[in-house]
């Protein structure tokens, strides 16, 4: 590996690319197949970004469940051409925990009324009803979260499952909330289409009901330290724990990214990492009314708890929500029913805690140890005797906040860093963008095709706006 420092006066490198998560090593493995120098700068001490696996002894998990699906064969081939381990074909199994029982995720309208006790089912029905009928006199304004779904799913529903889970894991009032996030994870219309669906399933199955997904063996991280590898063996450069502190321009034109190991010169970037500090670092390089916007950018942070267990988790599920308030956690998973091998001879189970950086659950002020303890006994998972060890792990930019005014700030934003000359920004987190793994693989691999000038702009951004997103 490079010292920085002694290597300031070098000549510039071909390509920067900021963060080593999926788009950015998808970046870098695309432009190193092509021969091109690559630089990576990553904060961590490792590859992956939310995609990476913890390990520790002899078991590991993911940051949250991870399955990998895509609609692209062509994004399948690569993984698949990339790992050294296999990519396991799994049946999703998914629950939700609402009053004191189980059911189907996402929900199915057969599952529902049966299971409901009666007088909720009825009322969520009436309400629904009721929904229908006040619509067309008095419209409701769908902007946000709170109406799109009661206009869709009736008030009953909303708020017994749809509006405490949003709350829980956005930290805020559901109608301070865009109706863009709705539209992005939940994929069945309303609750006309949960009947047309159970009655007469449809072939065109949306994403969220995708029943199976690929999982590489070893952890979601394997694919991008199979990425790391590749690069390096191609004399790509990966430098991690690296911080960087600004960025300018230099007189030749070419960026001065200044870091704390010294500056490097970079002809061209690719950003991944968030578009907020991709934003401050470039400081005066954009407009006072940019900085602004970017600072009403909003990320949503989680601390990962890791309870070890001596025995067998009571559940086959790969993860189940609990929207209910009497859980802090917003939903659990059990890695080893993604991978078997990942537990060694115990178990565990993964609590997902939302919070905000530097709030109470993430400075640990909250004893959430307990909370996962006595919640994942209450579900009836595990005995407290159980309980061998517990592991925290935190990701400070889990989800991108689509409060009401996201959409224009990034548009702000996303113009002007789009009218920056050899910059390029992509990902989840250049893009302030929900989305899934593989748009974040096929993102990276548009912007180095963009660099090298084989793609447009267009066409990098046309299929990040309406897709479907797991996490
Ligand atoms: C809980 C959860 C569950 C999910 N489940 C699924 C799922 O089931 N299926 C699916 O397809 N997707 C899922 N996703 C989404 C998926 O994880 C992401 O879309 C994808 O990993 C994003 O990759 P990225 O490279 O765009 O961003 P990131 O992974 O965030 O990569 C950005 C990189 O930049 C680095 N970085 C940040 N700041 C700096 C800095 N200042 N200097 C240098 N480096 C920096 C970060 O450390 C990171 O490595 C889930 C996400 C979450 C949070």
């Amino acid at each position: 590996m490079i010292d920085i420092k002694s290597d300031t006066g070098r000549n510039p490198v071909r390509v920067a690319v900021l963060g080593a998560g999926l788009a950015g090593l998808s970046a870098a493995d695309y432009l190193t197949e092509q021969g091109v120098e690559v630089l990576v700068l990553e904060k961590d001490d490792h590859p992956g970004g939310l995609a990476a696996t913890f390990r520790s002894d002899s078991f590991h998990f993911d940051y949250g469940p991870h399955r990998f699906h895509t609609e692209n064969p062509e994004i399948l081939k690569r993984i698949k051409e990339l790992l050294h381990t296999e990519m396991l074909e799994l049946n999703r199994l998914s629950r939700i925990r609402l009053l004191d029982r189980y059911f189907q995720y996402p929900l199915a309208l057969s599952d529902v009324l049966q299971r409901m006790p009666f007088h909720r089912g009825l009322s969520m029905v009436l309400s629904y009803l009721w929904e229908r009928l006040r619509n067309p006199f008095f419209p409701r304004d769908e902007s946000n979260f709170e109406n799109w779904v009661v206009k869709r799913f009736g008030r009953q529903l909303y708020s017994i499952y749809f509006g405490p889970y949003t709350e829980k894991l956005w930290g805020c009032n559901a109608s301070k909330l865009s109706a863009d996030w709705a539209s992005q994870r939940i994929t069945v219309p309303g609750l006309t289409s949960l009947v047309k669906e159970t009655l007469f399933p449809s072939r065109d199955t949306v994403r969220s009901l995708v029943s199976t997904f690929h999982y590489p063996q070893g952890g979601i991280g394997k694919i991008c330290e199979a990425f790391d590898e590749r690069i390096k063996s191609r004399d790509g450069e990966i430098l991690y724990k690296i911080k960087l502190r600004g960025i300018s321009i230099n007189p030749d034109s070419t960026f001065m990214i200044e870091t704390d190991r010294g500056g490097i010169a970079a002809e061209t970037i690719i950003n991944t990492i968030p578009v907020t500090d991709y934003v401050h670092l470039l400081g005066d390089l954009l407009s006072e009314e940019v900085q602004e916007a970017a600072l009403k950018l909003h990320f949503r942070a989680i601390v990962f708890l890791t309870l070890k267990l001596r025995n067998r988790v009571e559940a086959r599920d790969h993860w189940i929500y609990t929207p209910e308030e009497c859980y802090l956690f917003n939903r659990l998973s059990v890695p080893e029913n993604f991978d078997p091998e990942c537990s060694g001879n115990g178990s565990q189970v993964v609590f997902e805690f939302s919070c905000n950086e530097g709030d109470d659950i993430w400075n640990g002020k909250i004893d959430l140890n307990t909370l996962a303890v006595r919640g994942g006994e209450k579900l009836g998972l595990f005995k407290v005797s159980d309980v061998a060890g517990t592991t925290l792990a935190r990701q400070s930019h889990a989800y991108p906040i689509y409060d009401l005014g996201y959409s224009s700030n990034t548009s702000i934003v996303l113009d002007a860093l789009h009218d920056l000359e050899n910059s390029v920004t992509c990902g989840r987190q250049g893009l302030f963008r929900y989305n899934n793994m593989d748009h974040s693989i096929e993102m990276g691999q548009c912007a180095a095709r963009e660099v090298l000038g084989e793609g447009s702009v267009a066409e990098r951004f046309t299929w990040v706006t309406d897709t479907w997103a797991d996490g």
